[in-house]
C-alpha cells in the first residue's frame, strides 16, 4: 500500500533524459516534471566530484559519464534515468542530483569504483 506520507518528506524523484554531458559530474537533463511539464536543468552529480576538465582524468571521467548514459538505457527510448535532487548547499542556483538507470546500476558508485572520484 502506498503511503502518502512518503512523498511530504521526499518528493524531489523525476525521470530524466540525458541533453548532454558537461564534464564527469556536471550534465544538462531534460526533465519530466509529470502532466505535461518539462524542463531542461544543469545538475550537478551529489556525493562525488570529478577531476576539472583541464585535470589528468577530467576526460575520461567525461567519457565515463557519456558512455554510462549511453549503455545504461537497457532500452528505453525516452527518460531512461531517474534522480533524487537536493538543493546544492554551497550554490542555491543549482541542483545537485543521484543518478541511477531503470536497473538500479548508480552513477557515482560506477564513477568510484572506476577511479573517477577526485580525491
Ligand atoms: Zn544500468
Amino acid at each position: 500500500m502506498i503511503d502518502p506520507i512518503t512523498a511530504f518528506k521526499d518528493p524531489w524523484w523525476y525521470l530524466v533524459d540525458i541533453d548532454y554531458v558537461k564534464d564527469g559530474d556536471t550534465f544538462a537533463f531534460f526533465i519530466d516534471k509529470g502532466m505535461r511539464d518539462f524542463s531542461n536543468e544543469s545538475i550537478r552529480l551529489w556525493g562525488l566530484d570529478t577531476w576539472e576538465l583541464s585535470q589528468p582524468l577530467g576526460d575520461q571521467a567525461k567519457v565515463f559519464t557519456s558512455l554510462w548514459m549511453a549503455d545504461h538505457r537497457h532500452g528505453i527510448k525516452k527518460y531512461p534515468f531517474v534522480i533524487h535532487t537536493e538543493k546544492d548547499k554551497q550554490s542555491f542556483n543549482r541542483y545537485i542530483a543521484d543518478v541511477w538507470c531503470s536497473q538500479g546500476h548508480h552513477l557515482a558508485d560506477d564513477l568510484r569504483q572506476a577511479g573517477f572520484e577526485k580525491v
